[in-house]
């Protein structure tokens, strides 16, 4: 049966067969992770769809709003400021790839040893498979890992190109780095709006990314029930709608979903009984497309109740001061709440470790899974520092390296099902 968007795919460039083929790739993966799990919330339909249109109905919005004279912004990490594209009524797009099947399509060119998330990006591109790549007039790269900043200058010999410089210290002189890296990206954007960034319309944008966070900051407190309204594969696909979605109809059902689960929570119903096992999942992002790990998990009869990484708190934590009237001020207020985000990239990283030990406490966490994509040294190399911290405290831990294929599934199976035993 024809797909209502073949005609759009086709319009766009995609190589719509092949398209096929990683649609199905992505729903065989859905349905044997999300869609096998049992007692969600009725509310997680819009979520599911989210996901299911990020192909279809979410292109087609860009499309229309390209039509209206408006642009859509590529990004890969969440220190681009979203506020700023928004306030010319720009739409930012994240870029980053979770799914297995496009990382051959890189491998042709670029080398295999690198990490899964810059190969599967890579991979929807030059396989004419990302629906977002034909339709950005600019991306955004940053200078957060070796293997993106070297990626970026090889893109930005065929795309529109900005490269935001993320400092690797948090001292005075980064953060005014920063915030002229802050000031030179409002810049940038302008010029290709070809208008000003008001105060006011980076006011309102403030406020919607604000409220945004704020949803998802709930969406963290509701998870601290025993036992938990919702599953953490659940609360991971609603974060990962939360980088793709319009944010103002996104926070409006994330608002209805939390309302649900607080009934939820009032009447005792979850998908686990009181009493189960409560891991933290800490390291690298798990964007659209890759539910591996999280699934594992929650199939071994533990669930997840936060996330400490870029597709969980580092994305809502912090908000931007909001009311400011002044430019300056609000980029002020811009680069001082994305200079929280504490990425493995800076050197020292200490609020990391203090902040997931936090979390240990505050989400009463029997365990801690350290997600790494294979070839992420920074997040790999830094689990010895949060290790030594957790052993002070009695808090176990699990480092799991693994990239976005099926192959050690079985392996990861054992190894989690032998560290579930070992928590009190
Ligand atoms: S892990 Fe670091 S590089 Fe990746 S999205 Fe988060 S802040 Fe950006
Ligand atoms: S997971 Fe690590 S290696 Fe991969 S893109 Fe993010 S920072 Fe870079």
């Amino acid at each position: 049966m024809e797909n209502k968007y073949e005609k759009m795919w086709q319009d766009i460039g995609l190589d719509v067969p092949l398209h096929k083929e990683l649609l199905e790739s992505i729903n065989k993966s859905f349905n044997a992770t999300v869609g096998a799990q049992q007692n969600r919330p009725l509310g997680m339909k819009y979520f599911d769809q989210v996901l299911h249109e990020s192909h279809g109905g979410r292109v087609a919005e860009l499309i229309e709003n390209k039509a209206r004279g408006n642009k859509t912004v590529g990004t890969f990490c969440i220190y681009v400021p979203d506020e700023i594209v928004m306030a010319v009524d720009f739409i930012p797009m994240p870029l980053c790839g979770g799914t297995n099947f496009s990382v051959p399509y890189a491998e042709k060119t670029f080398p295999r040893d690198i990490c899964p998330l810059v190969k599967s990006t890579l991979g929807l591109a030059f396989s004419k498979t990302c629906p977002y790549a034909p339709i950005k007039s600019m991306a955004v790269g940053e200078t957060t890992c070796d293997a993106k900043k070297k990626t970026w200058e090889i893109l930005a010999k065929k795309v529109n190109f900005h490269v935001m410089e993320v400092p690797q210290k948090k001292n005075d002189l980064d953060k005014k780095i920063w915030r002229e890296e802050v000031e030179e990206f409002k810049n940038k954007i302008e010029a290709l709006a070809e208008r000003k960034v008001t105060p006011e319309k980076l006011r309102q944008n403030i406020k919607i990314m604000n409220d945004k966070r704020r949803a998802l900051q709930k969406l963290g407190e509701l998870r601290k029930h025993d036992p938990p309204p919702i599953s953490g594969l659940d609360a991971l696909v609603v974060m990962q709608g939360a980088l793709n979605d319009e944010p103002v109809r996104f926070t409006q059902n994330l608002n209805k979903l939390n309302q649900e689960l607080e009934e939820r929570i009032t009447q005792g119903i979850s998908p686990f009984a009181k009493g189960v096992k409560r891991i933290m999942i800490s390291g690298t992002p798990s964007v659209m497309g890759n539910w591996k790990v999280h699934s594992l998990i929650e199939k071994s009869g533990a669930t997840i109740v936060v996330d400490e990484s870029c597709t969980g708190t580092r994305y809502y934590e912090n908000l931007v001061t909001e009311n400011d009237n002044n430019i300056d001020k609000q980029l002020d207020a811009l680069a001082e709440r994305y200079m929280k985000i504490n990425c493995s990239c800076f050197t020292p990283n200490d609020d990391r470790i203090t902040d997931a030990v936090n979390k240990v406490e505050q989400f009463k966490v029997n365990g801690v899974v350290h997600y790494i994509l294979q070839y992420c040294h920074t997040y790999n190399v830094e689990t010895l520092k949060l290790d030594a911290e957790f052993k002070k405290k009695n808090i176990p831990s699990l480092k799991i390296v693994t990239d976005y294929s099926e192959e050690d599934i079985g392996q990861l199976r054992t190894r989690i099902d032998a560290f579930l035993e070992r928590l009190e």
